[in-house]
Order: structure tokens, then C-alpha cells, then sequence
């Protein structure tokens, strides 16, 4: 074994001039996991009043990683009361010294990097460089974006009187667990608002230790709560009638059901829902480059990734091209351990999840489309699922239609810009989408008519603090990140 350095061991500047770590793989060993986890509510971990845990496992091996506290209704009860006795307080201090608290929390993720990387990916199944280098600095990147808003909110809407909605109700997913979470957190703390927030069933022990590195950061008690549990903790969670706000990221199918909850009370509410994004390549565009960001847009986290470009549409006239670089490149990815540098595709998040994603792959065939997989060895154990391309399918096809939420593209193709977007449009969602062109006048004609909320071009799956993110039609309701989401936690008048 190596000895871990204290500090600057593998720190290195990666391109968006953001630190990251670079973690071995025998480092794995240095993330710390309790064998059992209690509930944070009012600063402390407790005993959940429920008596019931849960076990969180290893995607990759399927084994057991840690017991986790299931919260009842008596638990969210206790976690609401503890925000809502904290929010007097925390909504009137200065804005400045709320953001310094952000300001510390930020720095003590970069000072965790390594930890946080680790856990993600033993959690949750991503590949270690992805956690590394996109979710753990993202996450840092977050809280100073919002630690910097926190005494300016006064002059963010000028005519207004910013004030802060009281209790947030946060539910979150488990494909980002650390990065929703901090999308979550940021911008409620920085506008004075306390919350509690839940996180997947699958995921949450990056959530766990950012409870206590939130501790260490010596936030006052109750400001900042941590339920964990499944669907039923959710549901609790955003009904419970001490809630103000309710931010919700996760599937289509639930935000549905809890906007019919919602209706009729006070509570005000953002939900960041499912997609099914187009990735549309012309002729002129840079094909080799496109097909870079095709492998990005689809086969990034394992393509659980709610803006994936699980759709390409390809110009006719570079289809044959397009589709051969493409299968080239797929047979390079490497699928297998999360905690391995060199690895591009990880596990499945779980057994449900790959069964999902199995289902589809007999749905294409049996719609009669043509699978394409590379061959590659799967490790025995674990849940995986080669990256998966489909072509001959139609417009009506489930797997052109439905979000499968796995490493697998459907593609079509197209002649005229106009028959591109007509197909592009045409899906229930409107989270995101891509364009690859040379030409920038074809950018602009495209990017305004695409109906989604955020449109990439000759890039793909890039990410931002201070830009905003949301969707159009069943993709969800409201904004988050930058300016746009502060709005979600301020009233105002
Ligand atoms: P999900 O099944 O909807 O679950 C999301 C969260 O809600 C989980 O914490 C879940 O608990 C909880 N939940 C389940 N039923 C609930 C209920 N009735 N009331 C309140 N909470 C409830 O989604 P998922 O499978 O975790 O995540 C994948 C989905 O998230 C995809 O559709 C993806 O597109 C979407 N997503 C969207 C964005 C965005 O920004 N638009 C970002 C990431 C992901 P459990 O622990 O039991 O699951
Ligand atoms: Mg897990």
C-alpha cells in the first residue's frame, strides 16, 4: 500500500481550473465508511424513531457497503421541526456571513476530494474519473457559486425585496447523489433558507458525509437535515404540512404525482424531471469531433444522466460514416470496475435499474431495430451493460419515445434541417439537446427552435454553476442554477 500524503498528493489543475484529486486505486481503501448510519436532524446523527434500517451495496460487486436509517413519518416530522426551529434565526443573518459558512463548506469538499470520489463511485457504480473530475469539483464549484450570491441578493432583482420561503423539502435522485445535492443545498442556504433534504435509496452515502463534513463546517443545528429512505420517506417529506418548498429531481412518473399533491396548497415547488435528448449532427460538422461527443452525450455515468443524448440524428449524406467511426470508438470504451482510472463505462446503479434497461434492449429487437454492442468481457459479478447503440428504428418506436436511462442510443437519420427538428421536438420531454455544425448561422437557426431547455453546441453533457438548468413540457417545471435558481428560493415582492 502506498502512504497517503496529508495534503497535495495527486492534486493536480484539470482544464476548467477547477482542483481535483487523482486517486490510485489502492486509495480506495482511505474512504471511510461507518458499518451503520443514523439520521441528521437537528446537527447530530440519531437513531431514526422508525427502529428500521436499510443496506446500501456496491453496484460493482454487490456487496454490502453500510446500514442506513430508514426515516418514517415521526422522523420526517422530527427533521421538519428542527428546520423550521432553525430558520428564524438562520434567515436573518447577514447575507455575508451565511455565504461564509457556504465559503467553508466548499473549501472542505476540495480538502475531502479524494473521500468523496471514492464513496460516490463505491455507491453508486460511476467511474472513478468521472467522480473525480466532474461530479466532486462541480459539487465545490456549486457552493462557491452560491456563497458569492448570498449577500448580494438585494441587487439580483432590483425593484424587489428578496426574502426567503421558510422550510424546503428537497427529494433527490441516484445518478448524481453528491451533485444533486449540492444543487439542492446551495441556493436554499445562500437565499436563508433551512431545509431537509432526501436522498435516493441506492446513493446515500455522499449525502451521509456531507453530513458531517456540514457538522465540521459547524453550521448551526438544524439548518441543514438529512433523512434517508425510499419512495415512502419522499412521499412524507413533501407532503409534511411544515414544508414551504418542495424541490424535486427524479423521474416524470413521480413529479407527476407529487405535483397532484401539491395542488391546492401553499407550497411552492420545482421539479427537474426525465428526457430523451436529440443530438443532431449535419454534414458539415466536424465528424470526428461529433462522434467524441456523441460517446459523451450517451455513455457518460453509464447514461443515467437525465440530459443524455439518448437520441442521434445523423445527416444522410454522413450516416455510413457517422455510424462506422462510431461502432470504431465503442469498442475501445472500457466497461468494468468504477474504482479503476482507465475505466469509461461503470456499473448499473442497480438490479432494478439494469433490468429496466434489459427490458428495453428486448423492446428494440422486437420492434425490429438492429442492436449493435461491442464485445467485451463483463466482470461476473455486479450489474453492466455494454454500450449499446440501436439503428432502423422508427419515430414511434418505445425506444425512440421512452427514456431508458442507460448506455444506449437510438438513431435515425435526416435530410433537411426542418425534418430534423420536427423529429427532435417530437417526444413528451424538453430537458436538452445538441447540435453539431461548422456553420454558426445553422447553431442559432436550430438552437432557438429546439424545444429544450438547455441545447449544447459541438459539445455536449457541460455543465455550469452559473448556468441556469430545467425543461420544457413533462421535463419539469422551474429553474436551477445561476440566477434563475435563487428565484426558487426567494419570495419576491
Ligand atoms: P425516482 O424514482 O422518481 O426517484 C427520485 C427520488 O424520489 C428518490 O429519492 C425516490 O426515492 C423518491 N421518491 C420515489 N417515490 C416518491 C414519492 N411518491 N414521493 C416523493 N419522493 C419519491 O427517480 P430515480 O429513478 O431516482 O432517478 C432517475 C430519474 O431522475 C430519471 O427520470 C432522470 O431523468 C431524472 N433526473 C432528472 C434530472 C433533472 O435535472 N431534470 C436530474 C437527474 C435525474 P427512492 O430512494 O426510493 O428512489
Ligand atoms: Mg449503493
Amino acid at each position: 500500500m502506498r502512504t497517503p500524503e496529508p495534503t497535495t498528493d495527486g492534486l493536480k489543475l484539470d482544464f476548467s481550473g477547477i482542483w481535483s484529486y487523482d486517486p490510485a486505486p489502492e486509495d480506495r481503501g482511505h474512504a471511510k465508511i461507518d458499518a451503520r448510519y443514523g439520521l441528521f436532524i437537528g446537527g447530530r446523527f440519531v437513531e431514526p424513531k422508525s427502529g428500521r434500517y436499510f443496506d446500501t451495496h456496491n453496484p460493482a460487486t454487490e456487496s454490502k457497503l453500510a446500514e442506513v436509517a430508514e426515516a418514517g413519518a415521526e422522523d420526517v416530522d422530527a427533521a421538519v421541526a428542527a428546520a423550521r426551529k432553525a430558520f428564524p434565526a438562520w434567515s436573518k443573518l447577514p447575507g455575508a456571513e451565511r455565504g461564509k459558512y457556504l465559503f467553508r463548506i466548499a473549501r472542505l469538499l476540495q480538502e475531502r476530494a479524494r473521500e468523496f470520489a471514492v464513496i460516490e463511485s463505491l455507491d453508486g457504480g460511476k467511474p472513478i474519473r468521472e467522480s473525480r473530475d466532474v461530479d466532486v469539483p462541480l459539487v465545490a464549484a456549486h457552493f462557491f457559486y452560491y456563497a458569492g450570491w448570498a449577500d448580494k441578493l438585494q441587487y439580483a432583482f432590483p425593484g424587489k425585496t428578496p426574502k426567503p420561503i421558510g422550510v424546503a423539502g428537497q427529494v433527490i435522485p441516484w445518478n448524481f447523489p453528491l451533485l444533486m445535492a449540492a444543487w439542492k443545498i446551495a441556493p436554499a442556504l445562500a437565499c436563508g433558507n433551512t431545509l431537509v433534504l432526501k436522498p435516493a435509496e441506492t446513493t446515500p452515502l455522499t449525502a451521509l458525509k456531507l453530513a458531517e463534513l456540514i457538522r465540521d463546517a459547524g453550521l448551526p443545528d438544524g439548518v441543514v437535515n438529512i433523512v434517508t429512505g425510499a419512495g415512502a420517506t419522499g412521499s412524507a417529506l413533501v407532503n409534511h404540512p411544515g414544508v414551504d418548498k418542495v424541490a424535486f429531481t427524479g423521474s416524470t412518473a413521480v413529479g407527476k404525482k407529487i405535483m397532484e399533491s401539491l395542488a391546492g396548497t401553499r407550497k411552492s415547488y420545482t421539479l427537474e424531471l426525465g428526457g430523451k435528448a436529440a443530438n443532431i449532427i449535419f454534414e458539415d460538422a466536424s465528424l470526428d469531433q461529433a462522434v467524441e461527443g456523441v460517446v459523451n452525450a450517451i455513455f457518460f455515468n453509464q447514461g443515467h444522466v437525465c440530459c443524455a443524448g439518448s437520441r442521434l440524428f445523423v445527416q444522410e449524406s454522413v450516416a455510413g460514416t457517422v455510424i462506422r467511426k462510431l461502432k470504431d470508438r465503442m469498442q475501445t470504451l472500457r466497461v468494468g470496475d468504477p474504482l479503476d482510472k482507465n475505466t469509461d463505462i461503470g456499473a448499473i446503479n442497480s438490479r432494478m435499474q439494469l433490468d429496466k434497461i434489459s427490458g428495453y434492449l428486448k423492446i428494440g429487437l422486437e420492434e425490429g431495430a438492429e442492436m449493435y454492442q461491442p464485445a467485451c468481457e463483463l466482470p461476473g459479478k455486479g450489474y453492466w451493460c455494454p454500450p449499446t447503440l440501436f439503428t432502423n428504428v422508427a419515430q414511434s418506436s418505445r425506444i425512440v419515445q421512452e427514456e431508458i436511462f442507460g448506455p444506449v442510443l437510438a438513431i435515425q437519420t435526416f435530410r433537411t434541417p426542418e425534418e430534423a427538428l420536427e423529429k427532435a421536438n417530437n417526444t413528451p420531454y424538453g430537458l436538452s439537446g445538441g447540435v453539431w455544425t461548422d456553420k454558426g448561422s445553422k447553431i442559432f437557426k436550430m438552437t432557438g427552435k429546439l424545444r429544450a431547455g438547455v441545447v449544447w453546441a459541438n459539445t455536449f453533457n457541460k455543465f455550469d454553476p452559473a448556468s441556469p438548468f430545467g425543461g420544457y413540457k413533462e421535463s419539469g417545471v422551474g429553474r436551477e442554477g445561476g440566477l434563475h435558481g435563487l428565484m426558487a428560493y426567494l419570495n419576491l415582492e
